[in-house]
C-alpha cells in the first residue's frame, strides 16, 4: 500500500516542515499517514524546525546573567566572570604565569 515518495512531495514535505506546518497537516498536505511523515522527516534528516513561538533557543544565551564581578586573584582588578567559577580576568588568564601555575580552574 505504500505509495513510494516523489520529488514532488518530497519537496512539498521539506517546505511545510520547515514552515513550522504541524505533522498532521503536512500527512493532508500530502496525502499520506503521520507516521510516514515522520518517516519521511527522519530518513530526510530534515531535523529542527523553528516551530510557532519557539523562540525560547535565541534568548537563551543571555550572555553574562546572573554572573557577578569579583576581584581578580592575581592583579586584583574587579572584572566580569564569564562562568561561575572564573577567579582570574582574561588577561591574567592569558599569562604564562597564570598558565604554569597550579592552581589554574
Ligand atoms: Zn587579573
Amino acid at each position: 500500500m505504500t505509495r513510494p515518495w516523489t520529488e514532488e512531495y518530497d519537496e512539498l514535505l521539506k517546505k511545510e516542515w520547515y514552515k513550522g506546518t504541524i505533522i498532521p497537516k503536512i500527512a493532508v498536505i500530502c496525502k499520506r499517514t503521520e507516521i510516514a511523515i515522520s518517516a519521511r522527516v527522519h530518513l530526510l534528516r530534515l531535523g529542527r524546525r523553528v516551530t510557532q513561538g519557539g523562540r525560547k533557543n535565541i534568548q537563551g544565551s543571555a550572555g553574562f546573567a546572573g554572573l557577578k564581578k569579583r576581584n581578580c586573584l592575581m592583579c586584583s582588578i574587579k572584572f566580569q566572570t564569564e562562568w561561575k567559577q572564573q577567579w582570574v580576568c582574561n588577561p591574567c588568564r592569558g599569562t604564562s604565569l597564570w598558565r604554569s601555575s597550579d592552581n589554574r580552574v
